[in-house]
């Protein structure tokens, strides 16, 4: 037990909290399993934690549970919230539930640094948060670190290396900016409903400056153009980038017969550096 609050199914079915697929709502009853989660993401003590979804409730009882000093919950459907409004109870001054979508909330309003991200994603924004976090035109961002629940091929795609299938937009941004590892991977069975894939805990450790230096936003453009069309080689899939992509990409020593996969982060970043150069002679 790692609370005294009702175990997770009598909170559901005491609010009638039938899970909407919509919404992408799988739940995590076991609060071994949350508080596991939540230890992911190191030690909670002194550090405030945005929590994106919490549903019921099971991983932010997790999240309180391991100490940590305030939680900001945000949660799109407002059935959830008079089971969470029981947590905040439980946990006076420590949690402070929004009844909003989380693409939405300025963060910063609501927590002080040290801030570490902490969610079961719902599948329908997951990628986009992820992307949002770790592209801010500044380094280094709010937070300092993300650990995140996802369907595990995104997981895969997000620690993938060059040169294997699941590399794409989502390793280059993800590793140019933070250590990235798959911590933890979790059967159908340990969600309520189940859904129908694997899922996996990713922890993304930011790194103090990027890893190569680029502009957030036109590495995001060149990477997501040339992945776009993977199967393509460069000159052809970032054809659209720019009317000079041959040359940019000769200058940032990549062949233009060469495909994206192939392609090192810290050679995109040369490419995106040239690519800037244009419109900032
Ligand atoms: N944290 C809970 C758990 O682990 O059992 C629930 C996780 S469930 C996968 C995703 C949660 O995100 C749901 O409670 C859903 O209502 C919520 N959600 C979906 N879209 C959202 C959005 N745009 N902003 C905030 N919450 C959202």
């Amino acid at each position: 037990m790692i609370d005294r609050l009702p175990p997770l199914r009598d909170v559901i079915a005491a609010h009638d909290l039938q899970p909407k697929k919509a919404l992408g709502q799988n739940f995590l009853l076991d609060l071994n399993l949350t508080a596991k989660i939540a230890r992911q993401a190191g030690d909670l003590t002194g550090c405030d934690v945005l929590e994106v979804g919490p549903g019921p409730g099971g991983l932010t009882r997790g999240l309180l549970a391991e100490g940590a000093r305030r939680v900001l919950a945000v949660e799109k459907d407002a059935r959830c919230l008079p089971a969470l409004a029981e947590i905040e109870t439980a946990y006076p001054g420590q949690l402070q539930v929004i009844n909003a979508d989380a693409l939405e909330v300025d963060v910063l309003q609501h927590l002080t640094p040290p801030i570490r991200v902490v969610a079961n994603l719902p599948y329908n924004v997951g990628t986009e948060l992820l992307v949002r976090w770790l592209t801010p035109q500044d380094w280094p961002p709010y937070w300092d670190s993300l650990t995140l629940m996802f369907q595990k091929e995104v997981a895969q795609r997000i620690v993938a290396t060059p040169g294997t299938k699941p590399y794409g937009r989502l390793a280059i941004l993800s590793q140019w900016r933070a250590e990235a590892r798959m911590v933890m991977t979790l059967p159908p069975e340990a969600f309520t409903p189940p859904p129908k894939v694997h899922s996996a805990v990713v922890h993304l450790q930011r790194l103090a400056a990027p890893l190569f230096e680029a502009d957030a936003k036109v590495l995001s453009r060149v990477v997501a153009a040339g992945f776009n069309q993977r199967r393509k080689m460069l000159r052809s899939s970032l054809k659209g980038v720019s009317a000079d992509i041959e040359a940019h990409l000769s200058a940032a020593g990549i062949k233009s017969t060469e495909r994206a996969e192939q392609v090192s982060i810290e050679a995109f970043c040369a490419l995106a550096r040239e690519v800037a150069k244009e419109k900032a002679p």
